[in-house]
């Protein structure tokens, strides 16, 4: 056959982000065909969550609309625990080509699986995230989210590389290599925890690299909270865009929902990850725009589907439409996981409300940490904040007025008495990847 018989480089192709513009009837349409598939499928292969199903009086046939989603059980950590490492796979081995564990900040790792199909509809969801972040071929993006079991690295290298990207994959640490390759390499985007970029930003400076100065003009943050204050001293510090990318292991890793050029909350891939928010009390769905447990389930994935999974995320589906066009629904960026909430003299305080105030002070650093004890059965909580260099030179009122500030600027938040320690620069741990703030002393 004539070799230019079909030439399909002029066809219009379908943009990657197509169906993050389609119409919410026909995303609903294909929302609960995918449901319906789902649980059918899950039913006859996933014994845990067929005896779920028989003990809540619910079978595959009774999910005739998307809210019929709220008649099946929710799942936890705790299931993913109690059938390590394979109780929840729905497909054979043979069809099983890759493994991820989670990092464990909570616990025993729990080990994850994906079809071929499964990691192509992962690459999609990063493309598509990518992509919205403005991010297309020709540009350099440096992978420094950790490689391995971690879904960060190799989750984030797959979608990148499908799109086209030029992809620097040096996963998480080496410090200082990462900003060698970034300057001699002209990255323009970098993938990477916000604390592990913060520490990127001292690090440079240390080498005398001015990152305003490099070709790099885009961050993808994520894997744990941060705040929009972090996120105005990165973007002071180092001139680049920065967004928030959200996702968990148990959902498949990044790429559950990122933030689009407008960063006004997190675009939901809805078309594989169903969210609802319930109440984590009483597991009832709450409307759109009210604050609750974040809660997926996976509409396409085959090797471990997840039904109505318990994120512990603290989120809001936020129902108005994005300015950017999109149709698929945002949520508010994750501020908190209910693990993550300190109960401190009976008053709830979030790590994230701690790092919105201080980082409100300015002059003050973002390099900090949270102590919590217990001194004669009184909770008592102190903040370590690292002071600026330039401050050393200055004098001790100075100093202490920073202090005064930052203590006075938390108190106003959470309402309860702060000590702030003000440490010496460097001296509080740096993180590669998630950061490690909190360190409770009272049930030691
Ligand atoms: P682990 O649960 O062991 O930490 P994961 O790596 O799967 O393992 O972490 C997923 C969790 O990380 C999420 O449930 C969420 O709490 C947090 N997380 C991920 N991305 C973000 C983000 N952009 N903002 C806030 N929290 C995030
Ligand atoms: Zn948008």
């Amino acid at each position: 056959m004539n070799a230019n018989y079909w030439n399909d480089q002029n066809s219009p192709v379908m943009p990657i982000s197509a169906p993050d513009f389609m119409p919410l009837n026909h995303l609903q349409q294909l929302q609960l065909y995918r449901l319906q598939q789902l649980v059918k499928f899950t039913y006859e292969r996933v014994e845990l969550f067929r005896d779920r199903c028989k003990e809540s009086g619910v079978k595959p046939e009774h999910i005739k609309k998307l809210e019929d989603i709220s008649l099946l059980p929710t799942f936890t950590k705790t299931d993913l625990r109690n059938t390590y490492p394979f109780g929840l796979f729905a497909t054979p081995m043979s069809e099983i080509v890759r493994f991820h564990a989670s990092s464990g900040t909570t616990g025993k790792p729990i080990v994850v699986a994906y079809t071929q199909n499964d990691l192509r509809l992962w690459s999609e969801c990063i493309q598509r995230a990518l992509a919205a972040c403005g991010l297309s071929s020709g540009d350099i993006i440096q992978n420094a989210y950790g490689y391995g079991l971690f879904t960060g690295g190799l989750g984030l290298h797959q979608g990148a590389t499908d799109l086209g990207l030029t992809v620097v994959p040096v996963s998480g640490g080496n410090t200082e290599r990462q900003i060698m390759l970034m300057r001699d390499f002209g990255t323009t985007a970098i993938s990477c925890t916000p604390s592990y970029f913060l520490h990127l930003i001292e690090a440079a400076k240390a080498q005398n690299v001015d990152l305003r100065e490099l070709p790099l003009r885009a961050g993808i943050f994520g894997a744990e909270p941060w705040t929009d204050e972090m996120r105005r001293h990165i973007e002071m510090e180092s001139d680049i865009e920065a967004f928030d990318i959200y996702g968990l292991t148990e959902i498949c890793g990044p790429g559950v929902g990122i933030e689009c050029c407008k960063h006004e909350g997190l675009h939901i891939f809805e078309d594989h990850f169903y969210p609802e928010i319930l109440d984590p009390d009483t597991l009832e769905p709450l409307p759109d725009g009210e604050e609750g447990e974040l809660v997926f389930t996976t509409l396409t994935k085959q090797a471990m589907p997840m039904i109505r999974y318990r994120t512990r995320d603290l989120s809001v589906i936020l129902p108005e439409p994005c300015s950017c066009g999109r149709h698929i629904r945002r949520i508010q960026r994750i501020h908190a996981r209910t693990d993550d909430m300190l109960i401190i003299r009976g008053i709830n305080v979030f790590p994230s409300q701690i790092e919105a105030s201080l980082l409100s002070v300015s002059g003050a650093m973002p390099h900090y940490a949270i102590i919590v004890s217990r001194e004669n059965n009184l909770d008592k909580l102190e903040v370590q904040v690292e002071f600026p260099r330039e401050k050393f030179s200055d004098k001790i009122s100075e100093i202490e007025k920073l202090r005064g500030q930052i203590g006075d600027a938390i108190q106003r938040t959470i309402n309860l008495a702060v000590t702030v320690t003000l440490a010496e620069p460097n001296s509080l741990p740096r993180s590669e990847g998630k950061a490690r703030r909190v360190t409770d002393l009272r049930n030691k």
